[in-house]
């Protein structure tokens, strides 16, 4: 299918001159063939629960080695990407090889668990959950160890059907967290129309926890979740007063810089 895109990308390309279609950009050209070559990898960023204070799992997030010695951001590419179908091999590519790091790691540390960041285009795509059981059964890796994190700045575009395709898959055994909860397009009221396992509040808010108004957000978010029994877990923690205030409010898991940046596979060992 990259090889599709490819061949799209440059159609569309040749033909620019001809109909006002909208520039290409090369950027997207580029990963289309860094993604055929497997240049796209994640990388992972500790998990840590608040009551045991232990790293139980680790979120899986995309780079691009681009050249030699250059690693891109998702903010290079995770962008444009999302644009064409090309996110759904970013998002492929991150899983399977995170599927096979978790196999290495559960060897080690049973129950260690992978969270993934999946874009809400799979929702729409035919065949989504085949592929999915397929990725996690090459790997060998129970679907109760993995999270899919729907992260995506606009709603799903055909709101039923996503839904239909998220019950799947937390019928398959995966558990489902909104991603970024309290920014974009996921409102307290989605918890409602979409059932989920989980919610990542916002690195925003965690920035805010110094505050009055900050606790009293966070306080009423981790109730809400509480009472509809779901996890929380709090991005963008930096500090140790951040992390005292998280746990206090009854934050059940954090991420953030405190503890590790987005680090390559082989740095998780030491967390294992
Ligand atoms: P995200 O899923 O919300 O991931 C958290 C981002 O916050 C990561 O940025 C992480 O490095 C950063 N972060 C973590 N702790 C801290 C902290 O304490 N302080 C600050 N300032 N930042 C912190 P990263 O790796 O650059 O990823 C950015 C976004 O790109 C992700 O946000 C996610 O939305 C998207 N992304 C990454 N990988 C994938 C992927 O495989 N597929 C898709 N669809 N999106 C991805
Ligand atoms: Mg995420
Ligand atoms: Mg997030
Ligand atoms: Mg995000």
């Amino acid at each position: 299918s990259v090889l599709l895109e490819l061949a799209e990308l440059w159609s569309v390309a040749l033909c620019r001159d001809l109909a006002d279609a909208p520039p290409v950009d090369p950027v997207a050209v580029d990963l289309a063939r860094g993604l055929q070559r497997g240049e796209v990898v994640p990388w992972y960023q500790p998990v840590v629960d608040l009551v045991s204070g232990q790293v139980v799992g680790v979120e899986a997030l995309a780079r691009w080695r681009r050249a030699p010695g250059v690693v891109e951001p998702p903010s290079v590419f995770v962008p444009v990407a999302e644009r064409s179908d090309l996110i759904l091999d970013v998002d492929l590519a991150v899983m399977r090889q995170a599927f096979a790091d978790l196999a290495g790691w559960q060897a080690v540390r049973p129950g260690f668990w992978v969270t993934t960041n999946l874009s809400a285009r799979h929702l729409a795509q035919e065949g989504w959950t085949g592929t999915l059981q397929e990725a996690a059964a090459t790997a060998g890796v129970d679907p109760a160890s993995v999270i899919l994190e729907l992260t995506e700045t606009a709603a799903p575009a055909d709101e039923a059907s996503s839904r239909v395709v998220v019950d799947a898959m937390r019928g398959l055994g995966y558990h489902v967290w909104f991603d970024d909860f309290g920014s974009g397009w996921s409102a307290l009221s989605d918890l409602g129309r979409f059932p989920v396992d989980g919610i990542k509040i916002d690195r925003s808010y965690a920035d805010q926890l110094g505050t009055k108004t900050g606790e009293v957000v966070v306080r009423a978010l981790v109730s809400a979740a509480a009472e509809l029994g779901l996890s929380v877990t709090i991005e963008g923690i930096e500090t140790a007063s951040q992390y005292e205030r998280a746990r206090n409010l009854g934050c059940h898991f954090a991420q953030g810089y405190l503890w590790s940046r987005p680090v390559p596979p082989a740095a998780i060992a030491r967390w294992v």
